[in-house]
């Protein structure tokens, strides 16, 4: 059968025999709310196969094994049966790094990951400018000029400039986020707004990008981003409250649909805000969030030492207890902070973003208040200062699990200091292969090979490695980056890279679900399938254990299941 008829007879098939049910096993006090059996099962890591599962009426699971014969005393009439049609069967995805709201908004606005063109993108600001109100701002994020088919004939720096994009939006002001989240771009709306002119200095960590005559082209990058995202800030403050929630609720509606449509049943958000915290609580508290939600918080130090009343914060499926920091930027973007000099840009090591001495002050805060402590670390310098900094306060025996979050590009001689430490590298699969395009450019060949997204180094060396997909910088699909995560391939075939360091089936399994559970301290509640922990599971058209490569990539997530309830399912 060619594949998609079969998915549809297995999407067709669930969808019937979860409306029957059978009317002749015996009742229990506490009966299984859904039986689903004739799977391929792969409960986690070293756990024994299994082929089917039980769900209790708390949404936890009750039994999991290969004899359902055994179970009949704990089915009733109302029990739903699925049989499964042996479709793979995993713990749900935990996406271990990404944007929650961040990923929402960017659902609703203008998203240039997959424009091939500044022809293009351009075109579809200026659509968006027609049916936009005078003066209020469109937004849009996920450019990335190294992944267009061809450089753009008018650039400074190899980005654009702004003059073509400025002239068709005179009335609305324009920024358009970077895929890596370091730089953006403005139009000349924009930057009046933001009072930005030839005078304007680059701030410190950042820096504005200028024509030979000293005018800035529109791109901003790093600190430099905050003169623009000031002003657009201002333009939101004009909203009113309601608006604002109202706009915030629509993302998260947003983002909620499209995880789980991609077998994601956790997330783990690297970048909330206080207000943010209280409106997750709202929704937590009327068991509106429909996968479960786990926050590090991110204020400046001076914000968050003022206000952390009711932190951490532990509730159904969102829980607050983490606190997020950054040393660096992005490599793509030369804000990655290096030991030794960019190999194609002699000189320059990169931007240290926020003062070691405020990380420092924020790994104290963290620290009075029992919460992780999470470092976005990219650069090799990065990390170093950052291992350095939390040597100062955790052992492996105090088991506080903090994190670098990225832990793009390490020294090899840093490499074990991840386990010795008890650090958690949290890494993103699908980063190495977005990067692999300049990756080698900026870090040079033996830096790229020794340390660029060492995860087969860290795992050998024994650290906890988690994945993720840093969406919206990238596609939130958990699909592709387990592909990069096991072949270090792009999925266009354009580069493979440095794949002596590929994670095994079994490793990058892992990584998507118990390592990230254990990465939030949940993983006696989520993560792998035995008995007692969450009915978190996804139903999948391919074995990812024994697929072939190319039949990874062609993976669709026939169903998902957050709390033993059906929250997507294959149409
Ligand atoms: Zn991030």
């Amino acid at each position: 059968m060619i594949p998609f008829l079969r998915y549809l007879a297995i999407a067709v098939l669930l969808l019937f025999l979860e409306s029957c049910s059978n009317e002749t096993n015996t009742t229990q006090d506490t009966p299984a709310t859904l039986l689903v059996h004739n799977a391929t099962i792969w409960p986690g890591q070293n756990l024994p196969p299994a082929t089917a599962l039980l769900v209790a009426a708390d949404g936890t699971i009750q039994a999991i094994g290969t004899d359902t014969a055994e179970w009949s005393d704990d089915l009733a009439p109302n029990t739903t049966r699925i049989d499964a049609k042996q479709a793979f069967l995993m713990p749900g995805f935990i996406e271990g790094h990404g944007h929650f709201s961040g990923l929402g908004s960017s659902l609703r606005n203008l998203n240039f990951l997959r424009s091939r063109s500044w022809d293009e993108i351009v075109a579809m600001v200026a659509e968006r400018a027609e049916e936009t109100p005078t003066g209020d701002w469109i937004t849009g994020r996920g450019w990335h000029q190294e992944k267009w088919d061809r450089p753009h004939d008018h650039s400074v720096g190899g980005y654009p400039i702004h003059d073509e994009l400025s002239a068709m939006t005179q009335e609305h002001p324009v920024v358009l986020r970077h895929a890596s989240g370091h730089a953006l771009f403005a139009n000349q709306k924009a930057m009046d707004l933001a009072g930005v002119s030839r005078e304007t200095p680059n701030p410190r960590g950042g820096r504005i990008l200028r024509d030979p005559v000293g005018d800035p082209t529109g791109v901003f990058e790093e600190r430099a981003m905050d003169l623009i995202t000031d002003a657009y800030q201002n333009f939101v403050q004009t909203m009113t409250p309601e608006a604002r929630k109202d706009e915030w609720l629509a993302g998260i509606r947003a983002v909620q649909e499209e995880c789980l449509r991609n077998g994601i049943t956790s997330f783990q958000d690297a970048g909330t805000k206080f207000q943010e915290v209280e409106w997750y609580k709202e929704l937590d508290a009327a068991d509106s969030l429909r996968l479960n939600l786990w926050v590090m918080l991110r204020h400046s130090y001076d914000e968050m030492n003022a206000n952390m009343q009711g932190l951490p914060h532990y509730g159904d499926r969102f829980e607050c207890s983490a606190i997020k920091s950054e040393l660096d930027g992005a490599l793509g973007s030369y804000g990655a902070w290096l030991l030794e000099p960019y190999f194609d840009n002699p000189g320059f090591t990169g931007q240290n973003t926020t003062e070691v001495a405020t990380v420092d002050s924020i790994a104290q805060l963290a620290l009075s208040h029992d919460m992780q402590l999470c470092v976005h670390a990219i650069g090799d310098r990065a990390n170093r200062e950052t291992l350095d900094l939390m040597a100062k306060y955790v052992t492996p025996a105090d088991d506080r699990r903090w994190r670098i979050e990225h832990a793009q590009h390490i020294d090899p001689a840093d490499i074990p200091r991840f386990a010795e430490l008890g650090v958690i590298a949290a890494m993103q699969g699908i980063h190495c292969t977005s990067d692999a395009l300049f990756a080698e450019t900026r870090l040079g060949t033996e830096r790229a090979r020794t340390g660029a997204y060492p995860w087969r180094s860290l795992l050998d060396a024994g650290a906890v490695v988690t994945n993720g997909t840093d969406a919206p910088v990238e596609d939130v699909n958990p699909i592709e980056s387990y592909y990069a995560s096991v072949t270090r391939a792009r999925a266009d075939g354009k580069a493979v890279f440095f794949p002596e360091q590929a994670m095994t089936r079994e490793e990058a399994l892992h990584s998507y679900t118990a390592a990230a559970a254990y990465s939030a301290f949940q993983e006696d509640v989520r993560g792998t399938l035995v008995p007692g922990l969450a009915a978190d599971f996804v139903l999948l058209s391919n074995d990812l254990r024994s697929c072939t490569d190319a039949e990874v990539l062609e993976t669709e997530v026939l169903a998902t299941y957050v709390g033993g309830k059906r929250e997507y399912m294959l149409e």
